[in-house]
């Protein structure tokens, strides 16, 4: 069945979250930034209260299922709530869905022990801890198996040694998830041994040098490092595209109200057709890459992240691209206020090429894309394309045979199909000949 209909219960929470969005969380963002992330408690009485709130309309860590404490609404619901989400730089987190959380806490709901549900992951959904997931390094972030760190079994405890790069938030959370060659580690950020470096500020450069964590700190089996940092990565990306596509819809409106506000050369810009060619395009992309993003995360729910490898991949590339486009375009019919930082535009498309290498650079996912997509097909056997017409046309006339052989008119007419193009339009450049009527004409 097809439908892109909202339940009516589930777009009145929509509602509730447009208008909460525009009301309470907008607000705190522009006169308080950074408080929703900040662990100061005069931020955090200011911001507490709204999480309060969406957790007493049931929309807290909505991506969760309702044993882990969530409304188990699922991906594509989320996918409905991060539209609006994304558009308000706290919103996330005060709805319990904000990166890089929300895909460890899949990681730790997925893999995890009850035990280590306990300690690390009910915590994380009520934000008493923060996290950060270590998998990149130095010497290479696109192919896995440049990655050095390792962690070597001695008694009862792991022993970690190697380096990461760029691991978002590592200086402030309080667990990191190491992805170790032979394993994905728990490592309490307070542990002898974790160096944080001094920079990049936000996106750390980590050394783990002979770090000891217990051995319950191996999340998931031995060696299994690759496989969740999939699941863990698959979610990531998904959630990443549901925010572009606020992003982008942001952009959007920007744009549509200065191209209807803005005089130049005697009409109002939306009057040219170069500036209404710029909000056809963008109308039309930002939709193929809701629909894109809409079906993927319902193939998630009825499936698995696994099963919607490919489609999360394209979401991944596409809206990075995506976001490029609609955010330059905006900027540029916002002419040079655009240019500035007094609007969202100039940060969203300076963003864009961080959006292309963040979980993955864009090339590696078009691999992934065509490399899946490819499975599906099988060379040709011979030396002409399955569609080539002149042999489908060989073995059609089989089909008709008897009838061919018994009636001259439907003879000259089959004879003169060559003359047609494969929908019965005569190709450029043949001579029209007049076409043999059927029998009964
Ligand atoms: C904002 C941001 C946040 C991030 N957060 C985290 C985090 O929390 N934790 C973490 O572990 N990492 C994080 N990363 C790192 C991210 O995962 C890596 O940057 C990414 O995997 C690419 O690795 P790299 O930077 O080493 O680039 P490289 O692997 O060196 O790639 C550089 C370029 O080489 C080319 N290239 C590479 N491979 C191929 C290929 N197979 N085919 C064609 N061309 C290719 C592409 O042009 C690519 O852009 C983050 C990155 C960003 C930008």
């Amino acid at each position: 069945m097809w439908d892109f209909s909202t339940e009516p219960e589930f777009q009145a929470q929509l509602d509730w979250v447009d208008e909460f969005c525009r009301t309470e969380v907008e607000p705190l963002d522009l006169v308080f930034p950074g408080a929703a992330y900040s662990r100061d408690a005069k931020a955090r009485a200011l911001a507490d209260p709204l999480r309060q709130q969406v957790r007493d309309r049931g929309l807290w860590a909505l991506f969760l299922d309702r044993e882990l404490g969530g409304p188990g609404f699922g991906q594509l619901k989320l996918a409905l709530l991060n539209e609006i989400l994304g558009r308000y730089r706290s919103a996330p987190v005060i709805f319990g869905t904000a990166a890089p959380d929300t895909g460890n806490m899949e990681m730790l709901a997925a893999y995890g022990t009850d035990e280590q549900k306990t300690r690390w992951l009910y915590p994380l959904m009520d934000q008493k801890i923060f996290s950060a997931f270590s998998m990149t390094e130095p010497q290479g972030g696109s192919d896995p198996s440049l990655f050095l760190t390792h962690a070597v079994r001695d008694g009862e405890e792991w022993i970690i040694n190697g380096e990461k790069w760029f691991t978002s938030a590592g200086a402030r959370a309080d667990i990191i998830f190491v992805m170790c060659v032979n394993g994905m580690f728990v490592v309490p950020r307070d542990t002898p041994g974790v160096h944080v470096a001094e920079y990049p500020a936000l996106h750390n450069h980590i050394r783990y040098v002979d770090v000891r964590v217990p051995a319950d700190h191996l999340l998931g089996p031995q060696d299994g490092a690759k496989v969740l940092a999939q699941r863990r990565l698959g979610g990531g990306r998904i959630h990443h595209a549901m925010r572009t596509v606020a992003q982008v819809k942001l952009a959007f409106d920007i744009m549509c109200e200065r191209a209807l506000s803005r005089q130049s050369h005697g009409k109002v810009i939306a009057d040219h057709q170069m500036v209404q060619e710029a909000i056809a395009d963008s109308y039309a992309e930002i939709n193929m890459l809701r629909l894109l993003v809409l079906w993927t995360a319902w193939t998630i729910d009825n499936s698995s992240t696994r099963a919607a490898r490919t489609q999360i991949a394209a979401c991944k590339y596409t809206c990075a691209k995506v976001l490029r486009e609609v955010s330059y375009r905006a900027l540029h019919i916002m002419g040079s206020l655009g240019t500035t930082d007094l609007t969202p535009l100039q940060a969203m498309w300076s963003s864009a090429p961080t959006m292309a290498i963040a979980d993955g650079v864009d090339e590696v996912h078009k691999v992934t894309v065509a490399r899946n997509v490819l499975r599906g097909y099988q060379p040709h056997p011979g030396l002409w394309p399955t569609e080539y017409i002149p042999a489908k046309r060989e073995e059609a006339r089989k089909k008709y045979a008897d009838l061919i052989a018994a009636d001259p008119d439907l003879a000259a007419w089959a004879d003169a199909a060559h003359l047609r193009g494969a929908w019965g339009v005569a190709s450029p450049g043949q001579p029209q000949r007049r076409q043999a009527p059927p029998a009964n004409a």
